[in-house]
């Protein structure tokens, strides 16, 4: 006997625009999972093929017979000889040997009893879904290693297409992230060890910190976990203790454990584990908390819980390593410029007779001065700093860092509300004095660029709750008048008459 009965299995139609649809029950692959396809282009899903050979069984209308393995269909189901599927794939398409034995009976058999009925026409069956087309995000799966690892200067453009200014800052954590990763995938042994890189960053709120990991993060496809050192407790104490960020990078990995063991760990307000000044005061839970981090910051087999926070009997374990993890901390370190000013005004009075004891006091960005010893009398114990080998401040931002940040980045919020209302066919615009107005309201708050998104989402509520109403606004101007409210924004309808 020969191919009597092609079975086939529709993944090589997969490219075909429109799915097969079983000839018996009419739902379509999508729904009945693959078909088996017979000659004639008849296509029966693996539920009816099943259920009619059954049903010729019972009724003696065919012998047991030899069937080859289909998918998604039990093996053995078919009153085979003990075929248990696993044997050479060819079978699916008609092997030889199997028609012998009773295939080209089945053949004949399922002719006789469907006659002819006919392939399903084309206008009866459904299309296929278009796969989702891709976006530019990083392929999640995509292999992070030693040659997919970016250099400095592309690391530092990539970040500059997001983050406005801190170009000190951009490029010190390029190199910084770029030796990491050159250090976790070394695997030379040639006894030459390469220190972290793990990172300090000074710099008040709102000024990108976050902002920049996470950037990073996304930029280099490694899983990140942020944690609030403030959150953070000593074991045994209620709250999370410090190994809870490393449960937390795993699950940002999805629970891939050598995906986590590059990943990146980002806590805030660090500053805020300064050891209190005051010697009899008992609260040293800030300090024993850096003590607790030292560990992890210099690499140490830790035991987390997979999928959940915290330790218990019903949770499994694994063990990650943190030696390539890169820890970067960060804090405002409020009072920290006076620490700097007063150790410079004092080394200037020791020195050169004449120098001014106060020739400090009026220097802008002396935060960028910062030495460890500030740090260390700012309350961070000797050994944490030791970890911690780049250290870098960032700036605040000026009214000009604002009105970039509002529309030059990729995703800048005008160009965020500019695509909103486009899919209403508006046109918003944004006059240059009331982007100016924006950020001068923003810098009154005192929060850097956080206070942007709040006061532009205050101001666009009201319109993108009228615009929608009416179809003839064609053109929508964010004028300063409206941003300080003092007047409202300037409408164009659609067709307006333009004067003259
Ligand atoms: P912090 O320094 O307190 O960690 P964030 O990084 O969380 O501040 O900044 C808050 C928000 O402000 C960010 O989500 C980002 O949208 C915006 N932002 C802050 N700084 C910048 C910057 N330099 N460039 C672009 N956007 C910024």
């Amino acid at each position: 006997m020969t191919d009597d009965i092609n079975v086939t299995e529709t993944t090589e139609n997969n490219d075909k625009e429109y799915e097969d649809i079983c000839m018996l029950c009419r739902r379509p692959e999508s729904k009945a999972g693959k078909m088996i396809t017979m000659q004639g282009g008849i296509c029966l899903c693996a539920d009816c093929l099943q259920k009619t050979l059954n049903s010729l069984e019972d009724s003696g209308a065919m012998q047991v017979f030899n069937f080859p393995p289909m998918p998604g269909m039990p093996t053995g189901a078919i009153g085979n000889n003990g075929n248990d599927g696993s044997s050479d794939s060819d079978k699916g398409n008609g092997d030889k040997n199997n028609n012998d034995m009773g295939m080209g009976g089945f053949g004949d058999v399922f002719r006789f009893f469907m006659g002819d009925m006919g392939n399903i026409p084309q206008n009866q069956k459904l299309k296929k879904k278009k796969a989702k087309p891709k976006t530019d995000e990083p392929d999640v799966m995509a292999k992070f290693d030693i040659k997919n690892l970016k250099p400095p200067h592309v690391i530092k453009a990539e970040l500059d297409d997001y983050v406005v200014g801190q170009e000190h800052a951009k490029k010190v954590m390029s190199v910084a992230v770029y030796n990491h990763y050159k250090r976790a995938f070394d695997e030379a042994k040639d006894g030459i060890e390469l220190e972290k890189s793990n990172m300090l960053m000074i710099g008040p709120t709102g000024c990108g910190k976050t902002y920049l990991v996470k950037t990073l993060a996304k930029l280099l496809n490694v899983p990140l976990a942020i944690a609030d050192a403030t959150s953070l407790t000593e074991a045994g104490y209620i709250g999370d203790d410090v190994e809870s960020v490393v449960s937390k990078l795993l699950a940002a990995a999805d629970n891939d454990v050598e995906r986590a063991e590059k990943g990146i760990i980002f806590i805030d307000e660090i500053d805020k584990l300064a050891k209190k000044h005051t010697t009899n005061s008992r609260d040293v839970s800030g300090e024993s908390v850096q003590q607790g981090l030292l560990k992890l910051l210099e690499g140490a087999e830790i035991e987390v819980p997979v999928g959940a926070m915290s330790k218990n009997a019903m949770v499994p374990m694994t063990t990650i390593d943190t030696s390539n993890i890169l820890f970067i901390v960060g804090g405002a370190f409020p009072d920290l410029e006076a620490i700097i000013k007063r150790r410079m005004n004092k080394a200037s009075a020791a020195g050169f007779l004449g120098e001014l004891k106060d020739k400090y006091d009026g220097e802008k960005d002396i935060l960028s001065q910062v030495k460890t010893e500030d740090l260390r009398e700012f309350g961070m114990i000797p050994e944490f700093l030791g970890r911690l080998p780049v250290v870098f401040t960032l700036k605040p931002l000026t009214k000009e860092d604002m009105i970039r940040i509002l529309t030059t980045p990729k995703n800048a919020i005008v160009k965020q509300y500019k695509k909103l209302l486009a899919m209403d066919e508006v046109d918003l615009q944004f006059d240059e004095d009331a982007l100016e107005a924006l950020a001068d309201r923003a810098m009154e708050r005192d929060i850097g660029a956080r206070a942007l998104r709040a006061i532009i989402e205050e101001i666009m509520l009201d319109i993108m709750y009228e615009i929608p109403k009416d179809d003839n606004i064609g053109t929508v101007v964010i004028t300063k008048d409206y941003v300080t409210n003092n007047g409202a924004p300037g409408i164009i309808m659609r067709n307006a008459q333009l004067p003259g």
